[in-house]
């Protein structure tokens, strides 16, 4: 690989729309998301605290909740709304323990 960029992904909730959070990774030095669905969470940022620097390839990347709302609505109607919700969920319970 030949990039200059090199992430810092952590394990972030994001706030997507009122009352609905994504946990998802976020790159710390550059502000930009993932989308929870497009790549494997629990590899990418399997840390809320430990940074990896792995360069997904082929997923889109997302400056604003917003962009990442608008783009998962495209991956209920590929899938059923049910599978997205199981997988965030799996990713939150085998995570870290995280009271704010
Ligand atoms: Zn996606």
């Amino acid at each position: 690989m030949s990039y200059s960029w090199e992430p810092k992904w952590i394990r972030k909730k994001i706030a997507v729309a009122e009352g609905i959070e994504i946990e998802t990774c976020y790159d710390a030095s550059t502000g930009l998301m993932l989308c929870p669905l497009c790549v494997n969470v629990s590899k990418v940022c399997p840390s809320t605290t430990e940074p990896t620097t792995v360069i997904p390839e082929n997923v889109p990347y997302f400056f604003s909740p917003e962009d990442i709302v608008y783009h998962m609505k495209t991956h209920t109607k590929a899938i059923e709304t049910r599978k997205l919700y199981t997988e965030v969920e799996i990713e939150e319970e085998e995570g870290e323990e995280e009271e704010e």
